[in-house]
């Protein structure tokens, strides 16, 4: 991106006040008990140790929370994110505090290099929700919240490896950082020659869909790099209406869009649901591409679905849906050099 473009944008975001987003995610519900009130539902009936929360808060952001079906436990939507006293469950389960091995692939605070040819920057170190099930629960954002100046070690770091042809925004969400930080590091890696993709890793514009901004289409969609989204839904009845008007924006920019679930006990573990998921994919244009089994995360093995049970959905899936329309199922694996596919 032109530096040009990155003022223009600065300038934009200076001066006129929060965006709507923004106030979105500064008012997020995080107290159980207005989240069950609000659904109908009886909070004692959970008796939620305050332990949960000290390790993991709730953190719901509203426009996901207007979709949530009144007075149903089972509501899709209200599992993914309702804290539950199974978290503190310690079993002989398999479980750990850093699943994936992050650890050891860190060189630099804000970026991970796990894989050939591609690096992954944490951007931001909060979410617009808290997924119970999610793998960077216990994640170290405190040292992974680079400054400016740490941002610059990471910029020299991709640029020294020459072999690094995709640059990946996660998180937290990168989408919870703002349209002037994005479009700032944008900017710089625009002007990395051997660069040639820019990913996005978000679930943002799933439960705040105001996110998609005149400003983000512009950092995202001005540079030279090959803008790719991931999004992250696990359920159809998180893309309600609000959600497909926002990524039809970004389709018509030409942003390529993918999406990645994970497969999630009392979610989505059946056949209608993953086949109601992938049609409505395809209708916002967006491709089904990986369903993945739960990483093995502390406090969240009551989302997991036996591997055999996640084959047996998919040999179901490819007997009744168009090939493109299948997700690929795999797992992740500390240390491996990729995804592994199942079977
Ligand atoms: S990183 Fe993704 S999965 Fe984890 S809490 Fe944030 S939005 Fe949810």
């Amino acid at each position: 991106m032109p530096e040009s473009i990155i003022q223009i944008r600065d300038l934009r975001d200076s001066g006129t006040g929060p965006e709507k987003w923004q106030q979105i995610l500064a008012d997020l519900l995080t107290d159980p008990k207005e989240l069950l009130n609000f659904l109908q539902l009886d909070p004692a009936e959970i008796n939620l140790d305050p332990q949960v929360l000290a390790s993991f808060p709730l953190k719901v952001a509203r426009p996901y929370l207007e979709r949530m079906e009144k007075g149903n436990w089972h509501d899709p939507l209200l599992r993914q994110v309702l804290p539950l006293n199974q978290e503190l469950a310690v079993t002989a389960d398999g479980s750990c505090r850093d699943p994936l091995g992050e650890n050891s692939s860190n060189p630099l605070p804000g970026l991970l290099h796990k894989y050939s040819g591609r690096v992954l920057l944490t951007v931001a170190p909060h979410c617009a929700i808290h997924c119970r099930y999610c793998f960077r629960r216990h994640f170290d954002y405190q040292t992974n919240t680079p400054s400016r100046r740490s941002w610059e070690k990471v910029i020299t770091y991709i640029r020294e490896n020459a072999d690094i042809k995709e640059v990946i925004y996660s998180g937290g969400d990168p989408l919870a950082a703002s349209d002037r930080q994005l479009a700032w590091l944008t900017g710089q890696l625009d002007a990395i020659p051997h660069l040639q993709t820019l990913r996005i890793h978000t679930r943002t514009p799933v439960v705040i869909p105001q996110r998609i901004t005149d400003n983000l289409l512009a950092w995202l969609t001005e540079t030279r790099l090959k803008p790719v989204m991931v999004l992250h839904v696990n359920h159809a009845r998180e893309l309600a209406a609000d959600v497909a008007a926002s990524i039809s924006k970004l389709a018509t920019n030409g942003v390529t869009l993918l999406n990645q679930s994970v497969l999630l006990q009392g979610v989505n573990d059946n056949l209608p649901s993953l086949t109601a998921l992938s049609e409505r994919l395809f209708e916002l244009n967006i491709l089904p591409y990986y369903l993945h089994l739960l990483d093995p995360v502390a406090g969240a093995m009551h989302f997991d679905v036996p591997e055999a049970r996640g084959i047996e959905l998919i040999r179901q899936l490819r007997s009744t849906l168009p090939g493109y329309l299948v997700p690929r199922l795999v797992r992740e694996q500390a240390g491996a050099d990729s995804k592994i596919p199942i079977p």
